[in-house]
């Protein structure tokens, strides 16, 4: 806001940073830090950050590699793909959708799927953020104002908030579920959990496995 002038609040000022002409005003932050531009990347959230979705410079081997890392390779992709520390940028909605786009259940784990399914979705994993962010996350609707949209294609949630709905690909119903703390949906034909496939042994399918690998 310009200089001098202060909102009519009661809330507490944390941090002004003004200038003859303009002021920055934060209030009631419980939890403040301010770090020169050169050091920013030295702070212990962001140094704890993986790389980025957005980042143009991020390449589908480099996701790939980071799949087969020992500190994420045995986590379920549920857990894994709301942690920050893994990739930056994804988010809950995001979730359903690379897993969607990738075919995989949200129950499985790096380390049990074979190079392709790694490489469906190392692919997955950049392509919808950066679809979802150059689309701006908005569907066409009618009646919409143009400037909403980005020219072209728009993005269209193909799971998330679907429940009982159709799968696109293959019409079965899409499921909501629970995972990992946050709603999740898939479609469970396109997308089996291993557990369902009804293993030869026919015994406890989460027993075989991890006795399979
Ligand atoms: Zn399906």
């Amino acid at each position: 806001m310009p200089a001098g002038q202060r909102p009519e609040t009661s809330r507490s000022l944390r941090v002004k940073l003004e200038t003859a002409r303009k002021a920055i005003l934060l209030y009631s932050a419980s939890d403040v830090s301010i770090w020169p531009s050169d050091k920013i990347h030295r702070h212990p959230f962001l140094a704890g950050l993986g790389p980025d979705v957005l980042d143009p410079a991020l390449e589908v081997g480099q996701v790939e590699e980071r799949l087969r890392d020992a500190r994420f390779r045995r986590r379920s992709l549920a857990a894994l793909l709301l942690d920050q520390a893994f990739l930056a940028g994804m988010g809950n909605y995001l979730r359903s959708e690379v897993l969607f786009e990738a075919r995989l259940a949200p129950g499985r784990r790096p380390v049990e799927l074979d190079q392709d399914e790694i490489g469906r979705l190392a692919a997955a994993l950049l392509a919808v953020p950066r679809r979802s962010y150059l689309t701006r996350g908005i569907a066409a609707a009618r009646g919409m104002r143009r400037d909403y949209l980005a020219d072209g294609e728009s993005f269209r949630f193909r799971v998330f908030g679907r429940a009982d709905q159709p799968c696109q690909a293959c019409g079965t119903p899409v499921r909501r579920e629970e995972r990992a703390g946050r709603r999740l949906y898939r479609c469970p034909a396109c997308q089996p959990e291993p557990w369902t496939l009804s293993p030869r042994s026919g015994g406890s399918s989460r027993q075989s496995r991890r006795s399979s690998r």
